[in-house]
């Protein structure tokens, strides 16, 4: 099939044609989340941007497979090997267990997920079910002289590669972006950069999740587990692997040395990454200032939707500082433009040349390096142009494939809400005239079961100066 799509590939530093190795298939793997806590809308901007790329691929026609981990064990808050474990911290934040930890921001990470309208890959699958999977490809490391054991643990040996900065011809220290809280060198190290595969020994003497290897009794770096995972479920080669800016070093850096070493031949064509999504302060944080997550979001009255209409209006490559001000105006943006399509005629004749002409426009601005805000400019055009109400429908409906934004049901929805609105006022108005009516005959046993009722409705009635007044519970 024809190869429509341009994006940049890190690898190449160079925005590239995507051809995949099998013609209209594309093997993608994306990082999952690390389940210790909420995600932040930044690594939601992360996935959501992952999402656009998966679907685009798909609407211009390729067979799609992605698949992504879940990271319950084994990442170090340092992203290098050092600093705690990020999910006993959680565990202990909670005091909990690691497993009930993971199962519950797993759950919550695929809730946030939902409510972004962000796709479920095709397999998910937790770092803690591949035990085997990654003992079987550290021992084939040790067997080809990749790794080696020192102080009870198993590192690879980044000297054994031709070259390990496969991204760029940059120093560690400059692409020492991971790296975030203390770092402390590990002496059983032979070189700087080399990195921990297996853990028997570490400082973490209550690290709770250990299982038997050859190698004693331990747990598994955090690097190997994407390798192994990917492979797993998507053979030896790979097109797409995808993750944010912050992933690049050392994580994926890592993830090609061991496994281009296992497999002694290239692994992955094309390396997707998204930007950070900033605050005010700097980059986006779980421990300090204010933790933006969907629900906080949610909490303030935005709908979901809107962040991600946010995130789609500006390019992937390009660091995004967040601001509830432009969430406003995209707020504002949003109902407008979901109002306009609403009123659409969705009954009559498409114009078949108009409809394959917007197509085209659209497509041809989502596969320029997946420019997102010139898809959502063809999208402003379309509707502003002179075809029929039908048309524009079924354009609207074909877009949002890719975009994602509710577009033709989000009116309606509202409609309904509101209309529920409504009736739930006319309800509580009645019941509130009925107390009044209650209490002027002193039945205040019926008032009070009247405000009882209402509070098992979860609605809470209020006597002030101006009269009753009801809120939500
Ligand atoms: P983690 O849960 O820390 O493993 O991160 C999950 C994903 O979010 C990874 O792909 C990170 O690269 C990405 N990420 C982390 N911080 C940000 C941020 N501020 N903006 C965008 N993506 C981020
Ligand atoms: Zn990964």
């Amino acid at each position: 099939m024809e190869n429509k799509l341009r994006f940049y590939n890190t690898l190449t530093r160079k925005v590239e044609q995507f051809i995949p190795n099998v013609d209209g298939k594309v093997a993608m793997y994306t990082c999952g989340p690390t389940v210790y806590h909420f995600a932040h809308i930044g690594n939601l901007r992360s996935y959501i941007m992952e999402d656009l790329l998966e679907k685009t691929l798909r609407y211009i026609g390729y067979d799609v497979k992605r698949v992504m981990n879940i990271t319950d064990v084994g990442h170090l808050s340092s992203d290098a090997d050092t600093g705690e474990d990020k999910m006993l911290k959680g565990a202990k934040r909670e005091h909990k267990t690691v497993m009930e930890i993971a199962k519950f921001y797993t759950d919550a990470f695929f809730q946030d997920c939902a409510k972004l309208n962000i796709k479920t890959p095709d397999v998910v699958e937790p770092a803690t079910n591949c035990i085997p999977e990654f003992i079987h490809m550290i021992e084939t490391l040790l067997e080809k002289g990749y790794a080696y054991e020192q102080g009870g643990n198993i590192y690879f040996d980044t000297s054994k590669l031709e070259e390990y900065y496969v991204f760029s011809n940059q120093n560690e220290q400059e692409l020492l972006v991971g790296v975030r809280d203390d770092v402390d060198e590990d002496e059983n190290k032979r070189n700087k950069s080399d990195f921990v595969l297996w853990f028997t020994k570490s400082k973490f003497d209550d690290q709770e999740l250990k299982w038997e290897s050859p190698w004693g009794l331990g747990y598994p770096g955090w690097h190997i587990e994407c390798s192994c995972i990917s492979m797993k479920h998507l053979g030896e080669y790979m097109d797409i692997h995808c993750g944010g800016v912050d992933n690049i070093f050392p994580h994926h850096t890592n993830e090609i040395a061991q496994s281009e070493s296992y497999l002694g031949h290239k692994w992955c064509n094309y390396w997707f990454h998204v930007h950070h999504l900033n605050d005010k302060s700097g980059k986006m944080s779980k421990s300090k200032g204010d933790f933006l997550t969907v629900s906080l979001l949610e909490s303030k009255g935005y709908d979901p939707v809107v962040y991600r209409m946010f995130c789609l209006q500006s390019h992937y490559r390009k660091p995004l500082e967040f601001s509830y001000e432009v969430l406003d105006n995209m707020s504002a943006a949003y109902e407008k433009l979901v109002k306009r399509i609403g009123s659409l005629q969705q009954e009559g004749e498409l114009d078949q040349e108009q409809y394959r002409a917007y197509r085209e426009k659209f497509e041809s601005a989502i596969c320029d390096d997946l420019n997102s805000s010139m898809a959502i400019t063809v999208l402003y055009d379309m509707l502003k142009a002179d075809i029929s109400d039908a048309t524009k429908y079924a354009l609207a409906e074909s877009f949002d494939q890719v975009l994602s934004l509710n577009l033709t049901t989000a009116h309606a929805a509202k409609a309904a809400e509101n209309q529920v609105d409504a009736e739930l006022e006319k309800y509580i108005l009645s019941k509130i005239e009925e107390r009044k009516a209650a209490k002027k005959e002193k039945d205040f046993a019926k008032a009070d079961a009247i405000r009882a009722e209402l509070l098992s409705q979860g609605i809470v009635l209020e006597d002030t100066r101006e009269g009753v007044k009801w809120k939500r519970a």
